[in-house]
């Protein structure tokens, strides 16, 4: 327990909303690694990309994601740079060659108004539901949503990390190729990816360091890729290459790896990692509701994610004084983002529910006094 005077909060109660908390297990062998991985005999961050061990690094970090997703062999399984943010543009560029129609886009949060304004970059879309009238305070219901058959792909996605909303359903047409931002909810519970064409994720969220995005892409998308991109552009480049077509991020890929390690051998799976994470989340809404209104959740019930609890206080004054208060008692990382202010308490899969519980303690006690 930090004492309450701490400057410097533990690892343990790190709520940031990306980079994310790690499991402590998995940041003692990142440690370990720093100086040696035990079978190269050397530093992780001073080994050869072109090494056979690296090979190896890739190609079980792979199978632990398909492992993990239950992915056949029609998809192709990337590890890119770039971040979210360069999917943003590659999506777009890669899957429109002779396509007349309009790819559809929904317009849900703070990330999705970044993939909107990258893709209209590229190509003229449709939006096909816009939240901000709602001030992205929740999501579209079924009914509201008139997908078309004939657009070459769908985007959105699946959890909004700033505004706290999540999908907790697969949206869209099976006869039309679904390409979804899974950047703050990868792995932290089963996803039906078969169901996707395109799933894209960085790591810095839920499972890794920053500097290295996950891309799930169907082999038949390929098909649409423009010959006139740049190498580095080209899906098709990363696939030859496996991965290694420049120098990749090494020293991210193998935090990556612990971590599925970690998820598949410690955890025993995605259904696992999503009751824990469940349960993580339903404690801190429990605590915002049982309140009587001085914690404000910002997302509607129905949307709430799993991963970002937003919420406000009844001012912003009031909202400093808790920031505050919360970070001498030790919790770090619990500004909202900049972009909508408030708090917001990010609990990804490498945060414990003890921590969680510290939280809401805290909170109790925070509203209580106030
Ligand atoms: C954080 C975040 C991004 C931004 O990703 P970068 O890797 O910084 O480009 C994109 N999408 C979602 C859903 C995010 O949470």
């Amino acid at each position: 327990m930090p004492t309450p005077t701490a400057i410097n909060p533990n690892n343990a109660l790190n709520f940031s909303g990306g980079p994310g908390a790690l499991p402590q297990v998995v940041l003692t062998q990142v440690q370990a690694a720093i100086q040696n991985v035990p079978e190269v005999g050397l530093s992780i961050l001073g080994i050869s990309h072109r090494s056979d061990w690296f090979a190896a690094i890739v190609q079980e970090l792979e199978d632990n994601i398909r492992a993990l997703l239950g992915l056949d062999k029609t998809y192709h399984v990337l590890f890119l740079q770039g971040g979210a943010t360069q999917q943003f543009s590659m999506v777009p560029m890669s899957l429109l060659a002779g396509k007349t129609q309009l790819p559809e886009y929904l317009h849900t949060g703070y990330w999705s108004k970044k993939a909107l304004f990258e893709a209209r970059r590229i190509t003229p879309l449709r939006v096909l539901w816009d939240g901000e009238p709602h001030g992205f305070s929740c999501l579209p219901r079924d009914e509201e949503l008139a997908f078309s058959a004939d657009a070459p792909y769908l985007h959105y996605i699946s959890n909004e990390t700033v505004e706290g909303l999540q999908f907790n359903r697969v949206l869209g047409r099976d006869d039309v190729p679904r390409v979804c931002d899974m950047s703050s909810d990868f792995l932290s519970k089963p996803c039906e990816a078969e169901r996707f064409s395109l799933i894209y994720a960085h790591a810095q969220k839920n499972i890794g360091p920053a500097g290295v995005t996950v891309v799930l892409i169907r082999d038949e998308l390929l098909h649409n890729i423009p010959d006139n991109l740049p190498g580095w552009l080209d899906y098709r480049s990363h696939i030859k290459a496996h991965s290694n077509y420049n120098t990749p991020p090494v020293f991210a890929m193998y935090v990556v790896l612990l971590i599925t390690r970690w998820l598949r051998q410690d955890i025993g799976g995605l259904a696992n990692m999503a009751l824990m994470n469940e349960q993580k989340a339903a404690a801190l809404y429990a605590a915002l509701d049982e309140s009587h209104g001085f914690y404000r959740g910002r997302a509607a019930k129905g949307d709430r994610s799993l991963m970002n609890v937003a919420f406000n206080l009844q001012n912003e004054q009031q909202e400093r004084a808790f920031l505050a208060a919360s970070r001498q008692a030790g919790f770090a990382g619990l500004s909202g983002h900049r972009a909508v202010g408030g708090v917001r308490a990010s609990i990804y899969n490498g945060l414990e529910l003890s921590a969680v519980t510290q939280l809401t303690q805290f909170m109790r006690d925070f509203a209580q006094k106030a």
